[in-house]
Order: structure tokens, then C-alpha cells, then sequence
């Protein structure tokens, strides 16, 4: 038996949006770690193709997949007890699909803002409510929201993101404030900017990219790699008096001007 505080053998873990990008290497980790993992996304053929992948690397009984619509009530209710009643207790949820949406303020519409703030925010408190009845009564349970340098800084062109990211900084106090004495541990991981097929064309930019490289202490762009090990600590044993917090995994952009 191991006896590393960063093992997850027996432990279950949903990641939210793990069908691909940043998600879907958490996912990895975790699985590397030890955890069974539940897939999630809306499109059920995305996450077909990546279960049949993670089952090839990590064992048929360790992967499953789950598809369903964070932003919807009634079926995060019913998939989160699906997940309990069919798969077995929750351990670990990653609170990490997001949407982003670039338009000035004054040009945003309030369907784009109140999308933006369902997926980012909204869903994180109703998938984490969720998860969080049972893991109360239970007694342990870990939740990780995925955040942003956006948690504590602003840029143009993204408000409602900025708005949404810097409630998830709170929220995840929020849970703290009310779940930690159940045995939980809720806390954040805020990614800088990080180097994915989504930010290809951004890395492509020479401007942007000198950007990123000159105003990041690291001076590079960030991997799904890099966020990993945070993330499966923040989901183990070995955090176990870290609560609410917000760990920013930037290469120390926002710990400079
Ligand atoms: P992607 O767009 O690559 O993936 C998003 C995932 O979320 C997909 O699996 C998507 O699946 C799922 N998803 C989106 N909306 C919903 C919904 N309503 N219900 C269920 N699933 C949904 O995103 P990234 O990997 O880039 O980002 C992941 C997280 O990391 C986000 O919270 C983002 O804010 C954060 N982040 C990203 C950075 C980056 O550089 N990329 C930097 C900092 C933070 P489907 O479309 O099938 O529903």
C-alpha cells in the first residue's frame, strides 16, 4: 500500500469539462495519480472518443463518462446522483469548464454576459452544491474550481469572464466558509496563460506572444503539464489544511506590475 500523501488509488474524481484542453489533462493526472475518473462535456461523441482513449491508458474500471449541461439544473441534479448511485461516492470534483466570450462592455449583450457567468460561475455553485450534499454527510471531500489570473486582474474585451472569475475566487471562499468543518477542502487553481490549441493563434501573434513572454516572470507561456501537480495536490491527502484559497499557477504574473 502507498503510502504518499499525493496518492489517489480508490479515490473518485469528476473533472467538468475534461472532453479536452486544460480538463482533460487534469483528468490525466488524476488517473495517473491513482483516482477513477469520470469525463465530462456536453457532446456525447467527444467524450465517447476520450473515454475509449483514457480506458486504453488507465484500465476500462477506471474510466467513465458522463455528458451533461452544467448550465441546467435539473441536469446536474440528476447526473450528480447518476454519479453517486451508478459509478460510487464523489471524492474529488474539478470545478473546470469555462466559456469565454471577447467583446467591449459597452457592445455586450446580456445574453453573452448571463451565458458567460452561468458556465464560469453559476454552474461551479450547482455542480459543487451538489457534490457537496453528499460529501458533507460523508465527512471528507475535495473541490478544486478552476480559476484565472482573471480572478484578481482585468483586461479589456473580457468583462463578463473577469466578473465571473473573480466571484469564483470567492465562492470558493464561500464553500470554505461553510464546508471546511465537514472535513472538506475547497480551493482554486488560477492557470496564467497557457499553451493549447485554443491559444495557438495568440503564441502565433509575435506582439502578443513578446506580451506574454515579457510580462511573465517565468518568461514563457504556460503547459496543461504545469497545472497537473497543483491541481492533484490540491485534490489529495497532502492538502489537508489548505482551505479557500486561490493558488496562482502564473509563472508569477500577477505577483508583479
Ligand atoms: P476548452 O474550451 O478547451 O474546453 C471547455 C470544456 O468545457 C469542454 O470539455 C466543453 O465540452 C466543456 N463545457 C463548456 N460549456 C459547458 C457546459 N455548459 N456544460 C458542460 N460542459 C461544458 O476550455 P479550456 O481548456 O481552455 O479551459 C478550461 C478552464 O480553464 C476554463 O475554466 C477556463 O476559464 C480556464 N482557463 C483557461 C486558460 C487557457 O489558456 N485556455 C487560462 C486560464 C484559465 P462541450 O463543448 O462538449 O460541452
Amino acid at each position: 500500500m502507498s503510502t504518499s500523501p499525493f496518492d489517489l488509488t480508490g479515490a473518485l474524481a469528476l473533472v467538468t469539462g475534461s472532453s479536452r484542453g486544460i480538463g482533460n489533462a487534469l483528468a490525466a493526472g488524476l488517473a495517473q495519480a491513482g483516482a477513477t475518473v469520470v469525463l465530462h462535456g456536453r457532446d456525447p461523441y467527444a467524450l465517447e472518443a476520450q473515454r475509449e482513449d483514457f480506458a486504453g491508458r488507465y484500465g476500462e474500471d477506471r474510466i467513465w463518462a458522463v455528458p451533461f449541461d452544467i448550465t441546467d439544473e435539473s441536469s446536474v441534479v440528476d447526473a450528480m446522483d447518476s454519479i453517486e448511485s451508478r459509478i460510487g461516492p464523489l471524492d474529488i470534483l474539478v470545478n473546470n469548464a469555462g466559456v469565454q466570450h471577447r467583446v467591449p462592455l459597452v457592445d455586450l449583450a446580456l445574453e453573452d454576459w448571463s451565458r458567460v457567468l452561468a458556465t464560469n460561475l453559476t454552474a461551479a455553485f450547482l455542480v459543487g452544491r451538489e457534490a457537496a450534499r453528499h460529501m458533507v454527510q460523508r465527512g471528507h471531500g475535495k473541490i478544486v474550481n478552476i480559476g484565472s489570473v482573471q480572478c484578481d486582474l482585468a483586461r479589456p474585451t473580457i468583462g463578463a469572464y473577469t466578473a465571473a472569475k473573480g466571484g469564483l475566487r470567492n465562492l470558493t471562499r464561500a464553500m470554505a466558509a461553510e464546508w471546511a468543518q465537514h472535513g472538506l477542502q475547497v480551493n482554486a487553481v488560477a492557470p496564467g496563460y497557457i499553451h493549447t490549441e485554443m491559444t495557438q493563434p495568440l503564441v502565433d501573434d509575435e506582439a502578443f506572444n513578446a506580451w506574454i513572454c515579457g510580462r511573465t516572470p517565468a518568461a514563457r507561456w504556460g503547459t496543461v503539464e504545469d497545472l497537473t501537480g497543483p491541481v492533484t495536490w490540491l485534490a489529495s491527502p497532502a492538502s489537508a489544511f489548505v482551505n479557500g484559497q486561490t493558488i496562482f499557477v502564473d509563472g508569477g504574473m500577477t505577483a508583479v506590475v
